[in-house]
């Protein structure tokens, strides 16, 4: 088996977990920027990470041979405070062209707050601006299909923002047909607890198709797999899907939208 592992925060995660990930056959694996687990007190915080993103990650995944790439953005929930999210925003144009940049993410809303709102569209505009790909996060739970809906809203008003270079992560069940109807990439967050378990996500596939559409781990500090992917490719072939299709959802999918950055290979 070889897969990518699109949605990860190695940042929180042990050099373990890289030789693990490496040794189930992960050739890639793609962090998106996201809270820390408590809130970063200053512009300087957000610029310390942006640097481990993009200089001290790569070094540590390429000791198990595997390639590392990010996305850079200020997360929903630091988003309440729109000073210092505008201070955040405007480090960001200078890491851009970084070699293992791949766009703008994960952007999106937490509790669906008119302040979160502002500065989602404020990273909007700048992923418009320098043409970059967009990473989405959609709300936990009882929010997700509101602020999915609020999110499809933003990005569809804006005319720049091609569909295809848009991946919605975190759908569910309720959110999934939204995703795709609007043209744009879903992405299912693997978890053992909420979101999707392996079971819930090949039912998706089974009902949706695997056309656009890819999962992840998306493990960080908190209760999380970071061989979510590979369990939930057993998953598949357990229940007869063919190597051509697991193939397809766990390398081929992510390494088509990817590449359209210009920057990722495997
Ligand atoms: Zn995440």
């Amino acid at each position: 088996m070889h897969y990518i592992e699109p949605h990860a925060h190695m940042v929180s995660r042990t050099t373990d977990d890289y030789e693990r990930m490496a040794l189930a056959g992960c050739e890639a694996v793609c962090e998106p920027a996201f809270w820390a687990g408590f809130d970063r007190s200053s512009v300087a915080g957000f610029h310390d990470y942006f640097s481990q993103l993009t200089e001290h990650e790569p070094k540590r995944a390429a000791k198990f041979g595997l390639k590392h790439f990010c996305w850079l953005c200020i997360n929903s929930k630091e988003a309440e405070d729109v000073k210092l999210a505008e201070e955040v925003i405007a480090l960001i144009p200078k890491f851009l062209q970084r070699p293992n940049v791949l766009g703008i993410g994960e952007i999106g809303l937490n509790k669906n707050s008119r302040n979160e709102l502002r500065v989602l569209e404020m990273q909007v505009e700048l992923a418009a601006k320098h043409e970059q790909l967009v990473l989405v996060h959609t709300p936990h739970l009882e929010d997700k299909l509101k602020g999915t809906r609020l999110i499809l809203d933003v990005l569809k008003n804006d005319r720049r923002i091609r569909p295809e270079r848009v991946i919605i992560d975190h759908v569910e069940e309720h959110t999934v047909e939204m995703v795709l109807d609007a043209g744009m990439w879903a992405g299912m967050t693997l978890y053992p607890e909420t979101k999707c378990t392996p079971a819930r996500a090949v039912d998706i596939l089974d009902v949706y198709g695997n056309e656009r559409i890819w999962m992840n781990s998306a493990c960080d500090w908190g209760v999380s797999d970071p061989l979510a992917v590979p369990k939930t490719a057993m998953e598949m072939k357990k229940r007869g899907h063919l190597a051509a299709g697991i193939e397809k959802v766990i390398f081929s999918n992510p390494k088509q939208f990817l590449r359209q950055s210009g920057k990722f290979k495997v």
